[in-house]
């Protein structure tokens, strides 16, 4: 058995088409053996959705930057620890209210001047042209609960003065690379546990599988038995992701997850298949 637990963007989709095309085989191939695949991503519940229905996944997943953790209803046989109701989800929130975020982010501009504009003040035009997505999915990532992505545009004194803002509120941020990050303490490793330890609760013996491409990744992909590290789009790695027993998929983005992906399940039932002939 193998629980699959993915990143997004540069990940299972490519980082300039968020395409998933180059994944078709591996992708029909974990539906056929019914393999869940947990998708985990900054990109917002609405997005993600967006994504899972193209898909035709059902299984839990995590939005923005494990702000939030969404099982659908049904999922495991057994009660998912602090979480409550909405709609068809069993939704577990680890992170910060989004009105909380914007406010801290709008008296900073106010008080202190920086630099600073979040996605709550960028329309959905200006997000689509800097972020190459569609306006519709641009709309749907407008859509925030947990994170606030936003560009900076001052100097590194300025940078700094925000960081001691930042933490002297108890919140937390991330340097990015068209896009920083606003969000509390919560982060992919945190989410990932929750949903890790479910699984295994169901099946003790699951292989749990991670893939990911950057620093953000790093937290689940210490978590699970088997870190995947995709390619970026220039054929390097992200040198910050160090785990013991990290495998390298071969190329960047879909096509590395779908070789990775194939590999393993190769693997994993020629083991199966020796355990049958014992
Ligand atoms: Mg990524």
């Amino acid at each position: 058995m193998i629980i699959i637990f993915s990143d997004l963007d540069g990940t299972l989709l490519d980082a300039e088409s968020y395409s998933y095309e180059p994944a078709r085989e591996a992708l029909k191939e974990i539906s056929t053996l019914q393999i869940p695949l947990v998708m985990i991503s900054s990109k917002t519940k609405k997005e993600i959705e967006s994504v899972r229905r193209s898909l035709g996944n059902t299984y839990p997943f995590v939005s923005e930057n494990g702000g939030g953790i969404f099982v659908p209803e049904g999922c495991f046989p057994f009660p998912v620890s602090y979480a409550r109701r909405t709609g068809n989800y069993l939704v577990v929130e680890s992170g910060i209210p989004y009105a909380r975020l914007t406010e801290f982010l709008d008296r900073i501009i106010r008080e202190d001047a920086l630099p600073i504009r979040g996605f709550h003040s960028l329309s959905v035009e200006s997000i689509s042209r800097l972020t190459g997505l569609s306006i519709e999915t641009s709309s749907m990532a407008k859509e925030r609960e947990y994170d606030e992505p936003f560009l900076f545009d001052g100097d590194e004194a300025q940078w700094n003065r925000l960081e001691k803002l930042v933490e002297s509120d108890g919140l937390a941020l991330t340097r990015g690379g068209r896009f920083n990050h606003l969000s509390g303490q919560n982060d992919k490793g945190t989410a990932a546990g929750i949903l890790i330890d479910c699984y295994r609760h169901q099946y003790p013996d699951a292989l749990i599988v991670g893939l990911g491409d950057a620093a953000n990744d790093l937290p689940f992909l210490r978590m699970v038995d088997y870190p995947v590290l995709i390619q970026r789009p220039d054929g390097t790695y992200e040198p910050e992701i160090d785990t013991p027993e990290l495998h390298h998929a071969p190329h960047p983005g879909p096509a590395g997850w779908n070789s990775a992906v194939l590999e393993l399940i190769r693997k994993d039932i020629s083991t199966s298949n020796q355990g049958l002939n014992m």
